[in-house]
């Protein structure tokens, strides 16, 4: 894919980059191991001062790296403003808690003693350079959430964002540059994905982090470990929302709506699988498709727009190719199905819920990345969790009972990396993220996130004589 900024609500290329050459990708890696040497000897006090920093400059150019992201890739400038205001968030909240989220840990004393030591701890200590692997979806969220932990951590990063994103890309290299951290504690690489596995086998990179789909995911993950180097990875989802007789259920509609077309609903935790009691169901679905058909598309720059366009042809042909399969094959759009015909320029969809979907449909088991809803009716609780768990993916999860006894059900039985009772899935700072099956393995976020790329050494001192 070219390096470039195409704006999908008009289709036209604004920018183009040419990618780094073998010699410019040389004098980062360079960089950023020497980068590494100094800046992990750092305190915790000298990093939080610089994240500190880098927060603050965020949120004075809240509005302008807000504009950049939805020029790039369609997301509302409403959304895009309350993204950036998150990464200024989230680089606060690590640098008030890494210190303690990396405190030396120590065993139980009977244990000390049982390996013979006088003391022993376990210190975590940074690893080297990461090199980041990253979507365009969240363009500036995906990658604080990796680079906020990781410097705080005492470790450099080289990241390799996605081809359409390449201003956001420079603005977060730019951003930490200005904030004082070192030359070369944060990089970023103008690069195609062609030029990732040469990156992985560089002994300067020791580990590296994906979010984006799971061929990417499988690519990386397998070189990397063919090279013995760590990797967490964040793949896509297909969320259920799980609709039973005890929920309150406007408030369910109201949410299925948000958590379904968030960001044009290229989200990877947005809510795609709808599956409601048939006790609930008729309330639920009549107000759930009044909503998605009562939904503003258009310009994402206009405040008042709720759905922007997805982020780009391929993206918006490959939901087409979904929809089209399951209602050629008996599945029924309530709303929706096509192209907004008041739109002829840009990449939008009509927000869309497909109902009778079956086992032999593409999207009963592949992931919608678009503004379509998935609606399932089920008998009861039983059939509801076998439904949500029919799924290659774990991402997160949503269930709407106020019964305890169905919650603990839930808790027990739900695969996924999170369950959200009553409320939409979403990632917080404090809260570990992550997914199970194909979602991928590991934790961004909380001290489960910052621990992923540490060395957690152990320290044993024999007793004095
Ligand atoms: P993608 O095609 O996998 O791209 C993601 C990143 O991987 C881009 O930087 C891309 O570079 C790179 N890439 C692609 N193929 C690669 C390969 N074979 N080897 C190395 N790098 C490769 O994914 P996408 O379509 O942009 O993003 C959507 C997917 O990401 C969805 O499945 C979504 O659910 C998932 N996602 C997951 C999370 C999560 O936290 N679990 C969050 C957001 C998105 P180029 O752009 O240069 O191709």
């Amino acid at each position: 894919m070219a390096i470039a900024t195409v704006n999908p609500a008009t289709g036209e290329t604004l920018k183009t980059f040419e990618p780094l050459n073998v010699g410019e990708i040389e004098e980062r890696l360079f960089r950023a191991e020497r980068a590494f040497r100094a800046y992990s000897r750092t305190d915790f006090a000298q990093r939080a001062g610089l994240m500190h920093r880098a927060a603050d400059l965020l949120e004075a150019d809240q509005e302008s790296i807000a504009r950049t992201m939805t020029t790039e890739m369609g997301k509302t400038l409403v959304s895009a403003r309350a993204e950036a205001a998150k990464c200024v968030k989230a680089m606060r909240w690590y640098a008030e808690h890494a210190e303690a989220q990396l405190a030396d840990e120590h065993p139980a004393k009977a244990d000390v003693e049982d390996s013979g030591a006088a003391r022993a701890f376990v210190r975590y200590r940074p690893i080297g350079t990461v090199l980041a692997v990253m979507p365009w979806n969240f363009p500036l969220w995906q990658v604080i959430r990796f680079a906020a932990p990781a410097l705080m951590a005492g470790n450099t990063g080289l990241l390799k964002h996605a081809s359409n994103v390449p201003q956001t890309a420079l603005y977060v290299e730019e951003l930490f540059r200005r904030a004082g951290f070192p030359e070369g504690a944060f990089q970023t690489l103008l690069v195609g994905s062609g030029a990732v596995a040469d990156l992985l086998r560089d002994d300067r990179i020791v580990a590296a982090t994906l979010t984006g789909s799971e061929p990417a995911g499988r690519s990386v993950a397998s070189i990397a470990g063919d090279e013995i180097k760590k990797t967490v990875l964040e793949l896509g989802g297909s969320d259920p929302f799980l609709v039973l007789p005890s929920a309150d259920l406007d408030k369910a509609i109201r949410t299925a709506v948000t958590a379904r077309v968030q960001n044009a609903g290229q989200s990877c935790i947005a809510a795609k699988r709808f599956i409601v009691h048939a006790d609930v169901f008729e309330q639920f679905a009549s107000g759930f498709v009044e909503r998605m058909a009562a939904l503003k598309v258009g310009d994402p720059m206009d405040e008042g727009t709720d759905v922007g366009p997805l982020s780009s042809a391929q993206g918006r042909s490959d939901l087409e190719e979904l929809v089209d399969d399951a209602t050629r094959r008996g599945a029924t759009a309530l709303c929706g199905g096509g192209r907004p015909l008041h739109l002829q320029e840009g990449w939008f969809y009509e927000p869309t819920v497909l109902t009778g979907i079956t086992e032999e449909m593409r999207i009963h088991k592949e992931e919608a990345f678009g503004p379509v809803a998935s609606l399932y009716r089920v008998t009861d609780l039983e059939e509801a969790l076998t439904l949500a768990n029919d799924s290659p993916f774990g991402l997160s999860s949503n269930a709407w009972t106020r019964d305890p006894a169905e919650q603990e059900v839930l808790t027990r039985d739900l695969e996924a990396g999170g369950i959200f009772f009553n409320g939409m899935t979403a990632s917080h700072p404090g809260l570990p993220f992550g997914g199970a099956k194909r979602s991928g393995y590991g934790r961004e976020l909380a001290g489960h996130g910052i621990r992923e790329f540490c060395n957690p050494t152990t320290v044993w001192f024999g007793p004095e004589e």
